[in-house]
């Protein structure tokens, strides 16, 4: 039998190795009473094992990245997929691996726990790949390559050729670390796992999805080395709470490329601002979330930062990477400061500035308050409002139109708002200026409120029916607009004229820059126009609503 490289890699004893044959792989239905695996019956669902080959994750993620279940095994983070490789195929105390220098630490201490010896090859001056040492300090027993791309510290994704004669010439498995492929920008070696059997690909959810906590790293390689693979894991190493966050989180990706788009932006822009710092000698290049900058007294520099609440990491002891701190890109608000912090730093020494001169971390991490008072004074309207989009629904409207007065107070009620408003019009001449300004004051009043919208969810909707129906979108993305579809019969409800209708949602669209689309259908004309303003009430909770902390801007242009 033709041997393949997965079996000729493998140590012995895996081979020759009967897996544990747990409960919950000797019967896998859903229904029946389970008193095969010494479970409690109490404390459903959590009382169950997980699914030890993670089924449904796995089809998930086979479906996202466009392989066969076959060629995923799933871990307890990469730092456990990394482990299984050394436990599957390294001999302890005869096998080797090799990898670069610098790169990510844990190769090297999974090495080491494992028995395994551990080589290096410095990457070139400019961080390439050195393929010709690599290749000639290739053995017999070298079993694993680890090369990390983009690598970690040096932030660069190795170049394609380069990465190809490695995996054509190398005698043993090749690992490829791409735990920060996604701000890369470019391709993953996923898609190269049909043309190199030799070939392991490990990608994380701790860095560009955002879930380090839950501990899910991901190995894709040919389905031989996987089966090897599965032979050594624990049987139940990824827990249930983990599988269903990440189902979760991958079933909605859009919001991982969003926030993607978002970090690779913010870290194009930290490091422009930063190459213009004369402190800083040199900012890396980056196809990661992190990069390394030089400087010539870097410890001064952590322990500026650390001062001001910053924690970068300080690889200045690193091969290659003499006077480098490695920084993390963060939130624009954490990057604004860091760059404050940073330019502070080169224009004075930190002990010479008294601390009540600097700007606490705290004042930027703290998520600001989202209150506006709005005073519009012209010849023909005298307005105030006062508006707190976090408050609690408090109303107090005085426009000296009643039935304007209860509309107005259904905005307050039933989107959360604080909403103050006061109005001294020229009704004695007609109620058309009162109308139209009260509401442009008030959605400029939303718009000084919102700021600059980070963390809002933007868009919202809504559909009440008494015995009206109404619809209401909403869009705070900056466009005025209106598309008004409901027409009414009698020419005034209470003193509201309702040919003014259309002209108060449109002076709202103009002053709160959004887009409104409004439509509404029903008898009783009074429930009718309640309902259209119920409902943007309503669609105003929803698009104002905003992730505690989170400075996310939900658009792709940067600015709304
Ligand atoms: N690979 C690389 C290159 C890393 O930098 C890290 C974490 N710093 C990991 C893997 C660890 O991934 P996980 O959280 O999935 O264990």
């Amino acid at each position: 039998m033709n041997e393949n490289i997965a079996q000729k890699m493998a140590r012995p004893a895996i081979l020759n190795l009967k897996p544990y044959s747990s409960a919950r792989e000797e019967f896998t239905g859903n229904e029946g009473i389970f008193l095969d695996a010494n479970e409690s019956p109490y404390n459903k669902p959590l009382n169950r094992y997980p699914d030890p080959f993670q089924q449904k994750l796995r089809e998930r993620i086979a479906e996202l990245k466009q392989v066969e279940k076959g060629n995923i095994i799933l871990g307890n983070g990469s730092d456990e997929t990394i482990d299984m490789l050394f436990r599957t195929f390294c001999e302890p105390g005869k096998d080797k691996v090799l990898s670069i220098a610098p790169t990510y630490g844990m190769y090297k201490v999974s090495a080491g726990i494992n028995g395994v010896e551990y080589e290096t090859v410095l990457l070139n001056e400019d961080f390439s790949l050195p393929v010709n040492s690599i290749l000639e300090k290739a053995t017999d027993n070298t079993k694993l390559l680890f090369l990390c791309s983009p690598n970690n510290p040096t932030g660069n994704r190795f170049d394609d050729e380069a990465m190809a004669e490695l995996l054509k010439n190398f005698p043993g498995l090749v690992v490829v670390d791409e735990a920060y492929v996604d701000f890369s920008g470019q391709g993953s070696w996923v898609n190269a796992l049909d043309k190199y059997p030799n070939l392991v690909v490990l990608q994380t959810l701790s860095k560009a999805w955002g879930l380090a906590a839950i501990r899910l790293g991901i190995a894709f390689a040919s389905a031989d080395i996987i089966q090897l693979m599965m032979k050594v894991k624990p049987p139940y190493n990824v827990n249930t709470l983990t599988q269903e966050k990440a189902l979760q989180s991958l079933s909605e990706p859009q919001i991982t490329t969003e926030r993607v788009q978002q970090i690779i932006s913010e870290r194009d822009a930290l490091m422009q601002s930063l190459e213009e710092i004369p402190t800083i000698k040199k900012v890396f290049a980056s196809d990661a979330n992190f990069f390394l900058i030089r400087l010539d007294d870097p410890g001064a520099m952590y322990n500026h930062l650390l001062q001001q609440g910053i924690i970068a990491r300080d690889r200045s002891r690193e091969p290659l990477c003499e006077g480098c701190l490695r920084i993390s890109v963060g939130t624009p608000a954490q990057n604004k400061y860091l760059l404050e912090a940073i330019k502070n730093y080169s224009s004075v020494k930190t002990e010479d500035v008294p601390a009540s001169n600097w700007t606490t971390v705290a004042d930027y991490l703290v998520t600001p308050e989202r209150k506006a008072v709005k005073e519009r004074k012209t010849k023909e309207t005298d307005i105030r409002v006062e508006i707190n989009l976090d408050g609690n629904a408090k109303a107090n409207i005085s426009t000296g139109l009643g039935f304007y007065d209860h509309m107005l107070e259904q905005i307050a009620r039933h989107s959360g708002c604080d909403l103050s408003i006061e109005v001294k019009g020229d009704l004695h001449i007609d109620e058309h200026h009162t109308l139209e300004d009260t509401a442009i004051a008030l959605g400029e009043a939303f718009a000084e409120a919102l700021g600059n919208k980070m963390g809002i969810e933007r868009y919202g909707f809504a559909l009440p029916m008494d015995d009206c129906a109404a619809m209401v979108l909403l869009d705070f993305g900056g466009r005025p607009e209106l598309v008004w579809k409901a027409r009414f019969k009698r020419e005034k409800v209470g003193e509201l004229p309702t040919e003014m209708f259309e002209h108060i949602f449109k002076s709202f669209a103009v002053g709160a820059r959004c887009n409104l689309y409004i439509k509404a259908k029903g008898k009783n004309e009074h429930h009718k126009i309640e309902a259209i303003f119920k409902a943007l009430a309503r669609a105003i909770r929803m698009a104002v609503k905003r992730e505690a902390g989170s400075d996310f801007l939900p658009s792709t242009k940067g600015m709304l």
